[in-house]
């Protein structure tokens, strides 16, 4: 061991015996320390309601702050519900020449058996290369901005530039592409319209032309073999660095343009629906025809909270901005409550009971995506508000004073 290594070691072992020597020192003083097992420290501990206990340990603290109410449910909690959350943080990563792409499937996310999900980003310029894939493909522009194309299956070539807040919708088999213009580059969250599907499971060009004899290739080109037999390498391109695009493409038209759009400019929106409580931007076809999601994007003031209510349709949801709490009811008697934050998936099958409440200081900011074209959303307060009102007040002995509070249109947010 050479001189200043051991004088390196010297000294750390020294500041260690020097810590340790003032902690005792300090409780010997009689200096109030915080107790980590008990919530007067600032870790949290599984106790609520009066039960529960501490937890001595080991354990995985900044996990238990994130999710307090795993931690320590509310009494009101029962039973075993699915998982609910998964997030991005915890996926595999897909690191590409010109960018990186991780998913959600029901591999991380078993519950999730409608959509699938990809957090993609994409460098300045980058390609996500020339594909196609069995499932219908959903997406939002979260960074920066977005050249797409799409072929629609009358030979008619689309492509459009998307910013942030905009989104796009590939029927399954359509061949498309992504590509970032420069700037921040883009990210971007894709929805598959079938849990089960990877993103590592699509059509590429590239691998496509390594799998074709050559001669074959040669002949449907009319080209020499010579032509084909220096492909591009690796077989599979994916994700590769590019020059940024021009904004202003023209392509052929032999067949004119396509009828439907494939992408669909939201930032230009006003919301659907806005109070003091928040906004909701809804996008379906009947606004944006080709699509065959469905998308609510959620924005909830401090304090406030995106109301009691269920769709027929399972939900997809991404948390963009702040924190949440949220409860599934999921019948029979069993219920339980998860904690998100930004970059989190939540998921909530259809018929199950929700509410996503503000939990933090700053603003909630989340989508609900669904595998329809319209969205089914059913309001607790406002069934209750129109239905028969001897029905509701029998049936959970609620006071004249609650009844008059309910709603006869939908709040969305409160
Ligand atoms: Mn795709
Ligand atoms: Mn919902």
């Amino acid at each position: 061991m050479d001189t200043t290594r051991r004088k390196i070691i010297q000294s750390i072992a020294a500041a260690g015996a020097a810590s340790a020597v003032s902690s005792i020192a300090s409780l010997a003083d009689g200096i109030p320390q915080p107790d980590p097992l008990t919530n007067n420290g600032t870790v949290p501990q599984p106790e609520r309601n009066g039960l529960g206990g501490t937890d001595p340990g080991p354990r995985d603290v900044l996990l238990d702050e994130q999710n307090p109410d795993l931690l320590a449910p509310p009494p009101t909690d029962a039973g075993s519900v699915p998982n609910l959350k998964w997030p991005f943080s915890l996926s595999h990563n897909r690191l590409a020449p010109a960018g990186w792409a991780r998913e959600t499937t029901t591999k991380e996310l078993p519950v999730s058996t409608e959509m699938a999900g990809v957090d993609m980003r994409l460098n300045p310029g980058a390609i996500r290369e020339l594909h196609w894939h069995p499932v219908g493909e959903w997406g939002f522009v979260t960074v920066g901005s977005i050249q797409i194309t799409c072929l629609d299956a009358g030979g008619r070539m689309f492509v459009d530039n998307l910013n942030q807040g905009d989104l796009w919708f590939f029927p399954e088999a359509y061949p498309h592409s992504l590509q970032a213009f420069g700037g921040p580059g883009s990210e971007f969250i894709l929805v598959f319209m079938d849990g089960d599907y990877s993103e590592n499971d699509t059509f590429l060009l590239s691998d496509a032309f390594a799998h074709l004899p050559k001669d074959i290739l040669a002949k449907n080109f009319r080209v020499p073999v010579s032509e084909v037999s220096n492909l591009a390498s690796p077989s599979q391109r994916y994700i590769y660095p590019g020059q940024v695009p021009p904004t202003n493409v023209r392509v052929p038209e032999p067949y004119g343009k396509p009828p439907k759009a494939f992408g669909y400019h939201m930032s230009n929106n006003k919301p659907t629906f806005q109070n003091e409580a928040g906004t909701i931007h809804i996008v379906d076809s009947s606004s944006f025809p080709v699509t065959g999601a469905s998308l609510a994007l959620v924005t909830v003031n401090p304090g406030h909270m995106r109301e009691i209510h269920w769709h027929a349709n399972d939900e997809w949801q991404y948390y963009l901005q702040g924190q949440a709490r949220l409860t599934a009811f999921a019948s029979s008697g069993t219920a339980a409550t998860f904690d998100y934050q930004a970059g989190d998936v939540g998921y909530v099958p259809s018929n199950y009971i929700h509410y996503a409440e503000n939990t933090g200081n700053t603003p909630l900011q989340f989508m609900e995506v669904f595998r329809s074209p319209t969205i089914s959303n059913f309001s607790l307060a406002q069934w209750m508000g129109v239905a028969p009102p001897w029905l509701v007040q029998g049936n959970l002995n609620v006071s004249q004073a609650f009844m008059n509070k309910l709603p006869k249109t939908i709040p969305w947010i409160v």
